[in-house]
């Protein structure tokens, strides 16, 4: 792991503040892993905030709400922010927020008296998915199939830029706690870490005194990247190892994002479905950078021009942080479900160096968070020896960009890791 330069100091005091609903919302049908949804609306239909417009048949997948109340005008191919484009269900936004008295099915129990089984349904129906990153859905990380005794709560927000977790830690943590209640009483576990990196000290003081006299405990962590990657916080906070291929949960373990507890909370005390978000709008361009409270599907170009404007001529926009994020191509693209920052670079600093050989220094060896050998398996995609990538584990890497930032020879491995992983999901 490396210490990156931060940038944080760009919004990390900026509580976060609520950006007006867009006039048209464009809300994509794929926005976790698992399968896509599929549209339960037609054009023209009136649609309630918090209404379910598309869901699926499968076992993956998390339904999708409406961001707005308002008119079905589009059931469209749109720009999404990782897959290129993606069907969209767009509504005109009718500027009322009007919603139906139950977003999400629920019995009608206080909630300290909801079983496990009903919290996860909830939590099902709210369309909560991962949203540090992943977007693995909610509910199936709270029902592992083998025993589970830790909880982590993934607080490191190790991306450099990015500052909405720590700025939900400062302002919602009554409302985590709650969230962290909750999944304790769904999971059965005994253990609780609230793993947060010695750069957010408000966040630990704060944290520290609001455990103290419970069974959770606060665990301080040297700031590094990327920490806050499942595997990596599991071993800095537990000191256990999750042997390749397996998952979190083959080790007793479940992580899960501050922003994660806030929504699950949001959903069974406040029967709110997931359709907005925290994100952070940043980059040394912008004239304003901020922590903003974004309803899902909002483009992306509404938010910059809130927080500009641009002091000079942007040469890359990344949705994420800049080291996992992703450069996008139109600015049309929404806001989805795991977006946690807007990155907006200038010319200079988006230049992308010249690529060289590599001379096998072993810098990349030395700093790969997985263990990977990266010259190697970089070596074998761009020779297309997909067999070779995989007999190095490319199915290990977790595409942080490491290798990358530290090779001397600024050779580009993180899109070989991708083009090997992709090559190779083909073939299976
Ligand atoms: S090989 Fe993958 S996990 Fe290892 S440093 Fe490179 S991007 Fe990160
Ligand atoms: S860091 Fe770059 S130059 Fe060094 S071994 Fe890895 S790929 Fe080669």
């Amino acid at each position: 792991m490396v210490r990156l330069k931060e940038h944080k100091e760009l919004t990390e005091s900026k509580a976060i503040e609520r950006f007006p609903a867009p006039a048209r919302v464009y809300i994509p049908l794929s926005q976790h892993l698992g399968k896509s949804c599929q549209p339960l609306v037609k054009l023209q239909d009136q649609v309630f905030l918090g209404q379910k417009i598309a869901s699926a048949e499968a076992h993956v997948f998390s339904p999708i709400h409406a961001s707005v109340s308002g008119k079905v005008v589009g059931l469209q191919d749109w720009p999404h922010p990782l897959l290129g484009r993606s069907p969209a269900i767009v509504i005109e936004n009718d500027g009322t927020d009007n919603r139906p008295s139950s977003f999400v099915p629920r019995p009608s129990k206080s909630v300290e008296e909801l079983s496990p089984e009903e919290m996860r349904s909830i939590i099902f129906e709210a369309g909560i998915v991962g949203m540090g990153g992943a977007s693995f859905p909610t509910q199936i990380k709270l029902n592992p199939p083998k025993p589970v005794d830790t909880l982590i709560v993934n607080g490191a927000e190790c991306e450099p830029y990015l500052t909405c977790d720590c700025r939900l830690m400062l302002e919602k943590s009554a409302e985590i706690l709650k969230g962290i209640g909750l999944v304790v009483k769904c999971l059965g576990v005994k253990n609780v870490y609230i793993a947060i990196e010695d750069n957010k000290p408000e966040a630990i003081r704060l944290f520290e005194s609001a455990v103290h006299g419970t069974p959770y405990a606060v665990r301080v962590l040297k700031t590094q990247y990327p920490q806050g990657g499942e595997k990596q916080l599991i071993k800095k906070v537990l000191g256990r190892e999750v042997p390749s291929g397996k998952l979190p949960f083959d080790i007793g373990v479940v992580v899960h994002n501050v922003g994660t507890l806030l929504a699950i909370y949001e959903a069974v005390y406040l029967n709110k479905p997931l359709y907005e978000r925290a994100v952070t709008v940043t980059g040394s361009i912008l004239s304003n950078p901020k922590n903003l409270l974004v309803r899902i599907g909002t483009p992306i170009s509404a938010l910059i021009d809130y927080c500009g404007p641009l002091k000079e001529a942007a040469g890359k926009v990344i949705v994420g942080g800049p080291m996992m994020g992703l450069a996008q191509y139109s600015l049309d693209v929404p806001v989805i479900k795991s977006t946690s920052g807007i990155v907006v670079l200038s010319r200079k600093e988006a230049v992308k160096p010249i690529e060289e050989f590599c001379i096998r220094c072993g810098a990349c060896v030395r700093d790969c968070p997985a263990g990977l050998m990266p010259c190697m398996i970089s070596l074998a995609s761009s020779a297309g020896n997909w067999a070779l990538a995989q007999e190095y584990n490319v199915a290990d890497c977790i595409e942080c960009g490491i290798c990358a930032y530290v090779c001397p020879a600024k050779r580009d491995m993180v899109q070989q890791m991708k083009h090997a992983k992709f090559m190779l999901a083909k073939t299976k």
